[in-house]
């Protein structure tokens, strides 16, 4: 096992999930085992282990697990995908919990609660069925739960309907209004796989029977006085099918029922994928359905769920005004195109103000696809707080991922920085090469070296280096020439991958080291080579990519004030005048300066023998000549050795950026919520109109709408980060396999 490239897995069995006061998921009982996780473990390898370490059958467990960023949040661990997401988001350790299937985990309002199943209505049974553990978002943000409803203008569905044990109990049972009893009809048809017909269908009255001639079962319902109640009055549950007649049956979908059908899940899992919704369709009702079906069904329980799309544009106006009066010096502003949506610029005053007061100087910027009818681009700023906490500056929404869109968005930024000279790393998208140069000065520009990694991989894969050892060491010659800090180490790496490959020197000469290479990077980069912080803020906005973009503001706003919060509270954590991560860092550089010598020179000058070469460090003037504590903030190793000898306190020589009172300074903003009670809605008319018919501004949805053809849910990503490599077996080389493999092999 490659423990370098491997997490630890701490996985807990048997036990319970207790809520806890601050929010923070504990689990009271049962055994915890640990074992290592490879960065490419698969999702079945790792099932199969951590049953073995268990002692478990993996049949009926369900895994979950949470992050270190937000500890309360407990996400599903069903796939690759999701192992991806662990892994990828984990520095070091991953907290694993594993379920039993038949316990519901519910968060409400942020609290965690554990229950057996007791429920047997079709609609929760699917809903178990899929998601075992629902891990409600908008739950915890009981404000937003509030727009959506307010948006969506659709009633919370009553509670009985999908509690009762029988979609419909019998003769005196009533229903607020026809369309719930449709409702219920509908789910009744499903449950009991047969197929019916309105006689009578009116709102007063409905009278629905068997669809089979001669079958007994009918049904009933009269409206109560002049009330939308709608009451059931006879109700035969009998049918009387012959057997080819009850062996062909099978309940006819109709969409807008089906949808209810499926909305309570969709409510817990937005991610339900209609691949699924099709097979539980089959094995829970005996109805097939096509893809199309159900993505469909999913498209209209999100509309009912989230409200239209299209509306979601045109309270935009009025969403970014309050945003800027609420908290005075956000920046809120929108473009657009002959009234129409164009881009979007989010920079909340609290983030302002945090990152300029006390945030390292370095900002990852990314992009993400959203999956709403309109499809668009999530563009994303994030900053370090003082321990490396995620700390999100800023966020966009655009059409796509053009030079233009990225121009305009940068612009924006680089408005709220001031003056203050940043960092800025990224991916190498020829957009953003082009506006982040022109905006922030080509030399301020640094690539992100998992990216560059990438392009370097396909470069080996295609020049056919034979094997995945070949590969391996290509990789590991390329780290050197990356993380070299001295122009000599630099030149001696090079010259290293030189002799291993003339090709694959001449390629890093020509992609620009200049941006990534540490030695070669100008500016000081706190020693942040990877965008990887933008892509947990992706991460942690997973769900909220399928909403419309008035939900997707509301609960970015909801879930970084909550981000904020914990960040502050574990401020508390702190053993010193550093965070936890920092305190690693440093103490690692302590073990090692165990034992090197150090020789006093003059004016808080030491000579270091690092048992290679003497190194100067200078106290004074914080520099050690291995470069390592000016790039990082951080007394290098031989810096402690020094401060060691002379007995002084370390943790004056680190940065003040890493420092307590930074951490308290960048979350020392306010931050208030918008209340919603005098939000206006789209009115009838198509006007946004407020309760006392004030008109507002509003927006009409962007020009281009999602092209047809099946939607694409999954993010195509890199293959560093989600595809296994792999390796032909005929040939050796990477990126195909054995049934798909063209290339000639040599004559034996
Ligand atoms: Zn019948
Ligand atoms: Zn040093
Ligand atoms: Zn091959």
């Amino acid at each position: 096992m490659d423990l370098e490239n491997s997490i630890y897995g701490y996985l807990h069995e048997g036990g319970e999930i207790v809520p806890k006061e601050d929010k923070q998921i504990q689990y009271k009982g049962g055994q915890q085992k640990g074992m290592y996780i490879g960065q490419r473990m698969s999702y079945a390898e790792f099932v199969s282990k951590a049953c073995e370490r268990l002692d478990i059958n993996s049949n009926g467990y369900t895994f979950h697990y949470t992050l270190e960023f937000d500890p309360s949040a407990l996400q599903q661990l069903d796939d690759d995908e999701d192992m991806h997401m662990m892994l990828s988001h984990s520095y070091d350790y991953a907290r694993i919990y594993v379920l039993k299937r038949t316990r519901r985990v519910e968060v409400e309002g942020g609290i965690v609660n554990v229950q057996n199943d007791y429920c047997h209505n079709s609609t929760e049974e699917i809903h178990n069925s899929v998601a075992s553990c629902q891990v409600n978002n908008e739950s915890n943000l009981g404000l937003s739960q509030g727009f959506m409803s307010r948006c969506a203008e659709t009633e919370v569905i009553p509670h009985d309907l999908s509690l009762c044990p029988q979609p419909i109990i019998g003769s005196g049972h009533s229903f607020p209004n026809a369309d719930e009893f449709r409702n219920a009809l509908y789910t009744m048809s499903l449950v009991g796989r047969f197929q019916y017909k309105f006689k009578k269908n009116s709102p007063k009255r409905i009278y629905v029977c068997c669809l089979v001639d001669g079958c007994p079962w009918r049904i009933t319902a009269n409206s109560v006085g002049t009330t939308k109640i709608l009451k059931v009055n006879i109700f035969i549950d009998v049918h009387n099918h012959c057997a080819n007649v009850e062996c062909s049956s099978q309940p006819s979908m109709r969409g807008r029922r089906g949808a209810r059908v499926i909305e309570q899940v969709i409510r817990a899992t937005p991610q339900y994928l209609p691949r699924q919704i099709c097979k539980d369709f089959r094995s829970r009702y005996g109805v097939s359905l096509s893809y199309k079906q159900a993505w469909t069904y999913k498209e209209m329980a999100k509309e009912r769920i989230y409200g239209l799309p299209e509306n979601s544009y045109m309270l935009l106006p009025w969403l970014c005004q309050r945003l800027v009066d609420i908290n005075p010096g956000t920046i809120a502003e929108y473009s657009t195109q002959d009234g129409h949506f164009w881009q979007l610029f989010i920079a909340h005053s609290f983030s302002i103000q945090g990152f300029l007061m006390g945030c390292r100087p370095v900002i990852a910027i990314d992009s993400t696809h959203l999956s709403g009818p309109y499809r668009g681009s999530l563009f994303s700023t994030t900053a370090y707080d003082a321990d490396d906490g995620m700390f999100p500056i800023a966020f966009g929404v655009v059409s796509s991922e053009n030079y233009e869109d990225w121009l305009w968005f940068l612009q924006k930024l680089k408005g709220i920085l001031q003056d203050k000279e940043v960092v800025i790393i990224s991916d190498r998208h020829q957009a953003i090469l082009r506006s982040v140069s022109q905006l922030f000065g080509v030399e301020n520009h640094a690539y992100c070296y998992r990216h560059v990694k990438e392009n370097f991989s396909s470069y080996v894969t295609k020049h056919s280096m034979k094997g995945k050892k070949c590969k391996m060491d290509a990789f590991l010659l390329l780290d050197n020439v990356a993380y070299a800090r001295l122009d000599d180490d630099y030149v001696v790496a090079m010259e290293k991958l030189k002799t291993y490959n003339s090709d694959l020197a001449k390629w890093v000469e020509e992609n620009s080291p200049q941006h990534w290479a540490m030695s070669k990077f100008a500016k000081k980069r706190w020693d942040k080579m990877t965008t990887n912080l933008a892509e947990s803020f992706n991460a942690w906005l997973k769900e909220e990519r399928h909403y419309t973009i008035f939900n997707l503001v509301m609960t970015h706003m909801d879930k970084f004030a909550h981000l904020a919060c914990d960040h502050m509270g574990s401020i508390e954590n702190w053993k010193a005048a550093i965070g936890p991560k920092t305190e690693e860092k440093l103490l690692e550089n302590i073990i090692k300066s165990g034992s090197l010598p150090v020789y006093p020179y003059v004016g808080g000058v030491f000579k270091v023998f690092n048992m290679k070469v003497y190194v100067d460090v200078n106290l004074r003037e914080r520099t050690c000549t291995c470069k390592a504590w000016q790039m990082a903030g951080i007394p290098c190793e031989h810096a402690c050795a020094a401060i060691r000898q002379m007995k002084q306190d370390v943790y004056e020589y680190v940065d003040s950026y890493f420092k307590l009172p930074m951490q308290e300074l960048i979350y020392s903003g306010h931050f208030n919520s918008i209340p919603n009670h005098n939000m206006p809605i789209v009115d009838v008319d198509g006007c946004v109109r407020d309760a006392q018919g004030r008109l507002y501004p509003s927006l009409k949805p962007p020009c281009s709408k999602r092209p047809p053809g099946r939607p694409r849910h999954r993010r195509i990503e890199s293959q560093f980060s989600s595809k296994r490599l792999i390796f032909c077996s005929r040939c050796q080389v990477a990126g195909h396999n054995r049934a798909s493999c063209k290339n000639p092999l040599p004559a034996p």
